[in-house]
């Protein structure tokens, strides 16, 4: 569980990343995943995880294939 006292922490360095009210204005990565009637031995678990983005670059620098990056005109 990386979300503790409502403080978001990194999953992978477990560094703050920042509370959950500031989530809307803080950069990192959210994966919340729920596990179907395919996966393997993880049948109807969710799996959520929060990572902070230098862990998110230093994750997926370890890709075979990195991930297809879009250049959006407008930045919220
Ligand atoms: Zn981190």
């Amino acid at each position: 569980m990386s979300r503790r006292n409502g403080v978001i922490y990194c999953n992978r360095c477990g560094s703050p990343i920042c509370t959950e009210g500031e989530a809307g204005k803080s950069s990192f990565l959210t994966i919340c995943k729920e596990w179907g009637y395919f996966s393997e031995r993880k049948d109807g678990t969710v799996h959520r995880m929060d990572l902070c983005e230098s862990c998110y670059d230093a994750w997926v620098r370890t890709f075979a294939i990195a991930p297809e990056v879009e250049q959006k005109t407008e930045l919220i």
